[in-house]
């Protein structure tokens, strides 16, 4: 073959190479297009808790509702709303629960005054990491009992991303003894907050928005809010010189919840990605969480006390734990089941997890 006919049969050869490349991609255009067609386009609304736009847990947000749309091929839009623009941020669950709204993103523990067992879905004081609650709600049972309570309220939840371990918040005064926490006003939510009630605090429950200026007049003496990275963003370290280790929120759960009626009306497909996206965003804030925290942590000021409270307050909150459990599990049923759920898998993993994480990082030192 001269160069001439190397040239003509290589033009024709690229020529029906490229036919054929075109004929595919009408046919694959043409599927595309007819699932696209099939598809009807879906807007869900969803309301969070948390201001624009908000680091980690708000941005995560808006990142999973681009992703849906990505994966839908733009078939399903889901608008987010911050929080107080279509409703006030402690108000997305009834607001998704009566379909004003389709869908929200918040914490759990926020509603245990609805159903005091949904504090457990939010996360246990002294209890399981982030790791181990995912675990728990997907293979041990958590999952179902949440649908299933959730169900009462018509609602219908997925976990939207979770924080590791929290930190136990910033006091305006050193805590040396039980007796420093008497009348101290601190805001705290969930079984965290009953905890510390019954070691005399009074705890309140206030918005992100709020927290600040609360600490700043005097209005509240102390605050838990999520760990370095989020806590940096507020401030805080101006209006209260102690930060303490954590111990109340081990692994706390965010959930990402859809009105279940609209959830059912969802096309399988839809509900697929949002499933798939939800996963994602679980387990990039996670990570997100771990690496901005370390990186937080590196750049606190000098002058702020890292402390962990004293043995006798640890010891204290344990026992108290342990009696807000049994009375909860006696007023409610509820509590009660989801608390044995918990518990077998509590007992399931930890003989395991002593001979494999915590070994371990005890041996890494
Ligand atoms: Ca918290």
């Amino acid at each position: 073959m001269d160069r001439r006919d190397f040239i003509k049969s290589s033009a024709i050869g690229a020529g029906a190479l490229a036919l054929s490349g075109c004929h595919r991609e009408e046919q694959t255009e043409q599927k595309g297009t007819a699932n696209i067609i099939k598809a009807k386009k879906v807007t869900l609304k969803l309301a969070t808790s948390w201001p624009a736009h908000f680091p980690i847990m708000g941005t995560r947000v808006d990142t999973f509702a681009k992703r849906c749309s990505e994966l839908s091929g733009g078939t399903l839009e889901i608008k987010v709303y911050p929080n107080n623009i279509l409703v006030p941020a402690l108000e997305v669950f009834d607001a998704t629960s009566a379909a004003q709204i389709d869908a929200f993103h918040s914490g759990v523990y926020y509603w245990k005054g609805k159903n005091p067992a949904f504090s457990i879905f939010g996360g246990m004081p002294l209890g399981f990491t982030s790791e181990e609650m995912i675990t728990w709600f997907k293979f041990g049972g958590g999952y179902e009992l949440w649908r299933e309570l959730y169900g009462k309220f018509n609602l219908y939840p997925l976990i939207g991303g979770t924080t590791g371990p929290q930190m136990g918040g910033w006091f305006k005064k050193e805590i040396n003894s039980l007796s420093d926490l008497q009348g101290l006003k601190m805001r705290i939510p969930g079984l965290g907050g009953e905890v510390m009630q019954r070691l005399g605090v009074n705890p309140v429950l206030l918005p992100s928005g709020e927290i600040y200026t609360a600490l700043e007049r005097g209005t509240i003496d102390a605050s838990e809010w999520v760990g370095p990275a989020l806590d940096s963003l507020m401030g805080f370290a101006k209006v209260a010189p102690y930060y303490y280790t954590g111990w109340h929120e081990p692994g706390s759960i965010l959930e990402l919840t859809f009105n279940k009626t609209r959830w059912e009306k969802l096309s399988p497909q839809h509900q697929a990605i949002i499933t798939a996206a939800s996963e994602e965003m679980t387990s990039n804030m996670l990570q997100e969480f771990r690496y901005e925290n370390a990186k937080a942590f590196q750049q606190l000021p000098d002058t702020l006390q890292i402390k962990t409270f004293p043995k006798e307050v640890i010891d204290a909150a344990k026992k108290a734990l342990n009696q807000v459990l049994l009375e909860e599990s006696q007023k409610s049923e509820d509590f009660k089941r989801v608390l044995e759920s918990y518990t077998a898998f509590e007992k399931l993993n930890k003989p395991w997890d002593d001979i494999s994480t915590k070994n371990f990082l005890e041996i890494r030192g």
